[in-house]
């Protein structure tokens, strides 16, 4: 329920104009596009009607709502076609840097969603024009016009194309150019949001690991706040459709340009200053910032930096104004205290296409997990009449900075993650529970590393991202709960089964801990290496007997610590 939920908001998130939708889908396709249409041409002849901004947005609405409620239909890449070419107009108005971003995103969305079309090359034409004449943006010009030439040779375009290339080729340096043809350039694949309302969380998705620098900006009586990343060497890929906006959260846009030809600029415009936490990880590479509201109010912290000489480039100015970040900023607010423990999210580990540790019989981790998670739910919410989500509730993959997210975002009391242990020693077997910080020990750090995903120097890397997290991270409280579930896993299984091992508990970098907000937990419940462990996870009497073993620490936790009425 909770995944659904979440994807919603992303698909909310990217559909600007969703109540057009709505209102135009009593219409057929058609007539829907000839009333926009009559309205766009309208809208052209009267040069009064020009000087109000709602008109354009009307139309704009009308061609989006029909591309948005018949996406399969011919009318749909038409519609989107023509609801960037009122966007240009419009910017040709208000000379508002935003408009002509509406409009390349219209374009980029055709070359994307319908890359077959007739309309393809001429929304990437439309594309190169908008980036070159209205954006100064003369490398995201040339690759458009690059794709026209290399994609679509027999198009209506090419003529149109190859001059321009050929003309920008003189000012665009060849390492732009040469990279971007051998493919050696790292791609920026994806940019992904969660949101709570009071902290949002933004990744950036790489094809390999990159360089790149954070500066932030305070905002201007002009222009507000941003962060932005200085990317070396990378392009954006073709099917990320920039800018992204987010109607919720922090962050209100994502948006990419270059300063120099073989920087990426990755430039997050906030809705109100903020303190970042921004740090990446690996196995894919991707880019994670962490932002909560900055203390007083929406007062930039900083006095606005001096203006920059006037210029149509604003990419540009903001190289100018850019401030180094001063290290990291620990001054992260504290959660108000909430009485009782209300909603703990429970966590299976893997899924997808991540199975986790295989035993040797072929039982697969994520498939153990999922029925353990299922089962602890049930179990915990019989035991203390708490709510209980699963950050998955069936075989899908989730990445490991989505799962705290998820947690964080629902304002979870506790974050359990559920796994099932591995190692080289077919005889290695017993139960242990982790929490997060840093180890010395070398067994901790090799759990770790496998969970991860990364190998043991990228766990060393890990360490020292942690030294900034902790701040936030609740250690003590976690290495309670992490005490109180492995001793009833080891009580209450010791019961019912023979050779049950108490590894103990211990503290370990765990990626998919990392920026949770509350007390966090992962449980090792067995070996699935170990064919005799293996066995009993796959059965369901040890499955539920953990379970229920898990739900009673938990409960024993919240009573040390008063979370609930000591009756229950
Ligand atoms: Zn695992």
């Amino acid at each position: 329920m909770s995944l659904r939920l979440v994807a919603l908001n992303i698909i909310l998130a990217g559909c600007l104009f969703f109540c057009a939708a709505a209102s135009v889908s009593a219409l057929d396709p058609e007539t829907a596009y000839q009333q926009a249409k009559g309205r766009y041409l309208s809208l052209q002849s009267s040069s009064k009607k020009q000087l109000y901004r709602e008109n354009w947005l009307d139309v704009i609405e009308g061609f989006v709502g029909v591309a948005q409620a018949w996406p399969r239909h011919r009318r749909a890449p038409d519609a989107l076609y023509m609801a960037g070419k009122t966007a240009r107009g419009l910017y040709q108005v208000s000379h508002l840097r935003d408009d002509a971003d509406m409009a390349l995103r219209y374009f980029n969305r055709i070359v994307i969603e319908y890359p077959k079309d007739n309309l393809a090359d001429d929304a990437l034409f439309q594309a190169g024009e908008t980036l070159q004449k209205d954006l100064k943006d003369i490398v995201g010009a040339y690759r458009s016009f690059a794709r026209i030439v290399r994609d679509y040779p027999g198009g209506d375009m090419f003529p149109l194309a190859k001059p321009r290339l050929s003309a920008l080729a003189k000012k665009v340096p060849s390492e732009a150019r040469s990279m971007q043809q051998s493919g050696t350039d790292a791609i920026l694949q994806n940019i992904r949001q969660w949101s709570d309302g009071e902290r949002t969380r933004i990744v950036l998705d790489f094809n390999r690991e990159v360089d790149y620098e954070t500066h932030a900006l305070s905002g201007t009586d002009r222009d507000g706040p941003k962060i932005f990343f200085d990317i070396q060497k990378t392009a954006p890929g073709a099917e990320l459709a920039t800018p992204v906006l987010f109607d919720q959260g922090l962050v209100e846009r994502v948006r990419v340009g270059h300063p120099v030809p073989t920087t990426l600029r990755v430039v997050l415009d906030l809705r109100r200053s903020v303190h970042q936490r921004v740090f990446s990880l690996k196995e894919p590479f991707r880019i994670v910032a962490d932002l909560t509201p900055a203390a007083g109010g929406d007062a930039p912290a900083d006095p606005a930096p001096p203006q920059a000489p006037s210029s149509n480039d604003e990419l540009a100015q903001i190289l100018e104004q850019h401030t180094e970040l001063p290290g990291v900023t620990l001054n992260i607010p504290e959660k108000n205290p909430r009485k009782g423990l209300k909603r703990i999210v429970v966590d299976a580990g893997h899924g997808g296409k991540d199975p986790g540790a295989i035993g040797p019989r072929g039982t697969r981790e994520k498939d153990v997990t999922l029925a353990m998670a299922k089962k602890l739910a049930r179990h915990l919410r019989a035991a203390l009449g708490c709510e209980v989500i699963l950050t998955r509730d069936r075989d899908i993959y989730l990445p490991l900075e989505e799962r705290t997210a998820i947690a964080n975002r629902l304002n979870a009391d506790l974050f359990i993650s559920v796994h099932a242990n591995a190692s080289r020693n077919r005889k290695a077997y017993g139960i242990e529970t982790y929490y997060l910080n840093f180890s010395k020990n070398k067994a901790a750090v090799e759990v770790a590393a496998r969970e991860n995903n990364t190998s043991l120097e990228e766990v060393g890397d890990l360490e020292l991202i942690l030294l900034d997290l902790m701040a936030n991270a609740k250690i003590n409280e976690s290495s309670r709960l992490a005490a109180e579930v492995q001793g009833a896993l080891v009580g209450k299984l010791k019961r019912k089964f023979s050779r049950v091992r108490n590894l103990g508990v211990r503290p370990g970098p765990f990626y998919v801990l990392l920026g949770a907000t509350m007390p966090s937990i992962l449980v090792e419940t067995a070996f699935i290496s170990n064919p005799t462990e293996e066995k009993r996870l796959k059965s369901a009497a040890y499955q539920d007997q953990a379970a229920r073993a898990i739900a009673e620490g938990v409960r024993r936790y919240a009573r040390a610590l008063d979370l609930i009425a000591s009756n229950r």
